[in-house]
């Protein structure tokens, strides 16, 4: 996109900007007593909860430009909107629903006032898409490049908090969706990037990768399976997102609720575009599906007496099964062959 008019973030300076943000932000829920605009946003859980005593959950993620995003194939309005998403995905795995976010930002000169609407009209849309009120946060500038740490404030009832820490001996594990898919988007653009900066003149081939570009730049955080729980009168044992990584992130739920953990590579759910991706660069579909991390789907447990409730529906499938601790953590693969699982997935400080 031709850059038509930038107008420098010093001609607003930071109070221009506030006064800004400010203006997009509508707040919807009643628990929001003050936005943006005082010493510190007010927020009343009970209200709009109908007398019902409800707990917060609160979680913080932190994205630095050059570890978590690049913004050479990164759009700013989906950076913005992904940024959203990866806190209110904290908040559901938690079975709690998220009502406010406050969001710092570090930027850097480089950045123009058109660039941080960009950023704000995402992290908006994704607001307005699930319910959540912006009412605060702080802005700051950078020396080099964009930081933005994101913190969202969820609510439950507290008997309705899924934990970690709560998985039996004997519970299924269920995936919702698919996996893979983010990690598989990541490695078509990262291509794409390397084909551009050697011919710029070269168009970005991504026809017929629409899926998994779009699981990487704009997923969505289960909401929807948390609707479906209430409905479902599910509630799972032991919950997770998956951020890092199928064998990370189950691995977390089988070390805080002190048991082993079995999975089945023929269960792991892969959507077909993932699969046919993974074979055109190389990779084995089941460790993209197993290490690839992105997926922002919800990773639980459920009693087995609750397996009727998730069986033949679409959105869910049973991938294993939890075991005593002295079995360890085991994959079992398609010939039947036993492997440790391990983690492999995104770590933050391990990379390069
Ligand atoms: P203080 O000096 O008390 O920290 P600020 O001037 O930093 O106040 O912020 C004024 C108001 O604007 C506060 O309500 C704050 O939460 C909000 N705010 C500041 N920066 C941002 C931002 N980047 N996004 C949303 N709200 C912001
Ligand atoms: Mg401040």
């Amino acid at each position: 996109m031709p850059d038509t008019s930038r107008t420098e973030l010093s001609s607003l300076g930071e109070f221009g900007l506030i006064d800004r943000i400010t203006a997009a932000v509508e707040l919807v829920n009643p628990s929001s007593v003050q936005g943006i605009g005082d010493d510190a946003a007010v927020i009343d859980p009970a209200s709009g909860a109908g007398g019902q005593s409800l707990v917060q959950v609160v979680t913080t993620d932190m994205l630095v430009e050059g570890v978590h995003f690049d913004l050479s194939y990164v759009p700013l309005k989906h950076l913005g909107y992904k940024a959203m998403i990866v806190n209110f995905s904290d908040v559901y795995a938690m079975n709690a629903v998220p009502k406010q976010v406050t969001v710092a930002i570090a930027i850097s000169n480089r950045f123009s006032l058109e660039a941080v609407d960009e950023l704000y009209a995402g992290m908006l849309a994704a607001c307005q898409a699930y319910g959540v009120d912006l009412v605060g946060g702080d802005t700051t500038s950078s020396t080099s490049g964009l930081v933005l740490s994101i913190t969202a404030i969820g609510t439950a009832k507290k008997e309705d908090i899924v934990y970690r820490h709560g998985a039996k001996e004997g519970d299924l594990l269920v995936v919702s969706g698919d996996l893979g898919g983010a990690f598989m988007g990541l490695q078509v653009l990262e291509r794409e990037k390397t084909v551009f900066k050697q011919d710029p003149n070269v168009q970005p081939d991504l026809v017929g990768f629409d899926y998994i570009l779009e699981r990487q730049l704009k997923p969505e955080a289960r909401k929807d399976v948390i609707a479906m729980f209430t409905e479902m009168k599910l509630k799972p044992t032991a919950m997770i997102d998956i951020s890092d990584g199928l064998a990370s992130d189950v691995l977390h739920i089988a070390r805080r609720s002190e048991l082993g953990v079995k999975i089945y590579e023929d269960k792991l759910p892969m959507d077909p575009v993932t699969i046919s991706t993974a074979h055109d660069f190389n990779l084995d579909p089941t460790t993209c599906a197993l290490n690839g991390g992105e997926d922002y789907e919800l990773l639980f447990t459920i009693a087995q007496s609750d397996y009727d409730k998730v069986k033949g529906s679409p959105h869910f499938t049973v991938v294993g099964h939890m075991t005593d601790a002295a079995s360890g953590y085991q994959l079992v693969d398609r010939q039947g062959g036993q492997h440790e699982l391990k983690a492999q997935g995104w770590d933050a400080l391990l990379k390069k």
